[in-house]
């Protein structure tokens, strides 16, 4: 009966190797919040995230008459963004940033 005696050895060679892996695995954490550092704003007109279509645009485009419609994100002077769709109905009404009142107006615009 030599099956035992070989049991007993696998249990220890394994537990030596786990730590090496752990190491590995936090290098990888450590890349990926970096990346998520970019900014992750969120519309204060329609409450979705920037980077993302807006409300109305999400709807429009099920319908897909258009074809592909880029919703852009703006940014004002005062470093807030927002959805361009969004903001631009926004400024009809009240030229002022939603969320801190300046006066609106554009620094860039893009995705
Ligand atoms: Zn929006
Ligand atoms: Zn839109
Ligand atoms: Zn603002």
């Amino acid at each position: 009966m030599s099956g035992e005696d070989c049991e007993s050895l696998d249990k220890g060679d394994s537990d030596g190797q786990k730590p090496d892996k752990m190491f590995t695995l936090k290098k990888w954490n450590a890349v990926a919040m970096w990346s998520w550092d970019v900014e992750c704003d969120t519309c204060a007109i329609c409450r979705v995230q920037v980077m993302d279509a807006c409300l109305r645009c999400q709807g429009e485009s099920k319908k897909d008459s258009y074809g592909k419609q880029d919703c852009v994100v703006v940014w004002g002077e005062c470093n807030h963004s927002f959805h361009f769709c969004c903001m631009s109905l926004w400024v009809k009404q009240n030229n002022r940033c939603p969320l801190c009142q300046q006066e609106w107006s554009i620094q860039r615009m893009g995705k």
